[in-house]
């Protein structure tokens, strides 16, 4: 599905969110939205007895970017740690901050160093943020390589170092490294959410999309499931199949067509391995991660993207989680457990 709004970044969507049924329950009314934020696209979808809140649902998220994670915007909280770097004084987190750096940390160990939130200086030179849909072509060069070289010694876990102190904690970073925490704001938005939903006493079900992540809440009010559509990665308007799930989960996926420069026939993507410095090749086109945390889910499908469906598989266990991937081939590979939600599109007739 390509969305294409002026002004801002188009993307393909990659877990599709599919909506369907009406309210069948007195006094519940769907409201919806459509917009962007994070450089990207949002979808809500909120069934509630009481006022529209998907405005405010929208601005709790650009609320997020605006003040935490963006590393562009110098109101943000990652903007000022990546100003502190080098300074042997550190800099204080809030709480939120240093709860996610510390679980980033964590899976960086986990994974074995193939998701790293230290690769600002790297992704920076590929110029990520600057690749949309539509913009793919033009004067985009591969960086040289003994500039991939350069960025990669100002990136690694061991050059952030994190001190729990009392209501956050403080965080220190090697002169020349920087935070990109791109591979968890959309899950960690979804968490943001989750937990608005949650004070809000009249909504019922909402199910929630920032790019690739979804979150499901509740039970829609016609008892049905959330139905979560995987995108074939060769037509990322279709699918390949639907994930079937009940109740709160975040969905995330991480996929190659999502956000790539194209130059001479050869496709870079989004997703860096950090052993490289170039885009990750681990053998799968996408990662669909399910997990009960945005946060997890969404860094767990760049991890797993990194590692490729073998090592992932592995890793998605050690957190609890289930993952699907696409492989090079086209073959879908799964968890044990995502097995009894996914349904391959062939059996389900859902072509588009
Ligand atoms: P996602 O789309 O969630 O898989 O996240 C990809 C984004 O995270 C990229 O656009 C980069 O900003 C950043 N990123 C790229 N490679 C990695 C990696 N190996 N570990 C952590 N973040 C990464
Ligand atoms: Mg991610």
């Amino acid at each position: 599905m390509k969305n294409i709004f002026p002004g801002a970044l188009s993307v393909c969507l990659s877990a599709i969110l599919i909506l369907a049924g009406g309210c069948g329950q007195a006094g519940i009314r769907e409201f919806t939205k459509t917009d962007t934020a994070m450089g990207t696209v949002v979808r809500i979808s909120v069934y509630s007895a009481g006022e529209d809140p998907t405005g405010e649902t929208l601005s709790l998220i650009r609320r997020l970017e605006e003040e935490t994670l963006s590393y562009r915007l110098d109101t943000s909280e990652v903007f000022r740690i990546n100003e502190s770097a080098g300074d042997p004084e550190g800099i204080p987190l809030s709480d939120t901050m240093y709860r996610t750096l510390a679980a980033c940390q964590k899976l960086t160990e986990d994974s074995g160093g193939a998701f790293d939130v230290t690769l600002g200086a790297l992704t920076r030179l590929w110029d990520i943020d600057q690749w949309a849909a539509g913009l793919r072509t033009g004067s985009f060069q591969i960086p040289e390589e003994e500039d991939i070289r350069a960025a990669l010694s100002r990136t690694g876990a061991d050059r952030l170092s994190l001190e729990a102190v009392s209501h956050g904690g403080a965080a220190y970073l090697e002169e020349g490294t920087s935070l990109d925490l791109g591979a968890v704001g959309k899950g960690l938005a979804l968490d943001e959410t989750a937990g608005y939903l949650e004070q809000q006493g009249d909504i019922t079900a909402a199910a929630v999309s920032v790019g690739g992540s979804v979150l499901t809440y509740g039970e829609k009010p016609d008892k049905n499931p959330w139905r979560i559509g995987i995108a074939d990665p060769d037509d990322p308007s279709r699918t390949i199949g639907v994930l079937t799930l009940r109740g709160q989960w975040c969905i995330s996926t991480s996929g190659d067509y999502q956000r790539y420069v194209e130059v001479d026939g050869v496709r870079c993507h989004h997703i860096l391995d950090p052993a490289t410095g170039y885009p990750a090749e681990s053998g799968v086109r996408s990662v669909t991660v399910v997990s009960a945390q945005g946060m997890l889910s969404d860094a767990l499908s760049t991890a797993c993207f990194v590692l490729g469906a073998e090592k992932g598989m592995e890793l998605a266990a050690e957190y609890g989680a289930e993952a699907l991937f696409v492989t090079d081939s086209g073959a879908v590979v799964m968890t044990p457990g995502m097995e009894e939600w996914f349904q391959a599109a062939e059996s389900e007739n859902t072509g588009k």
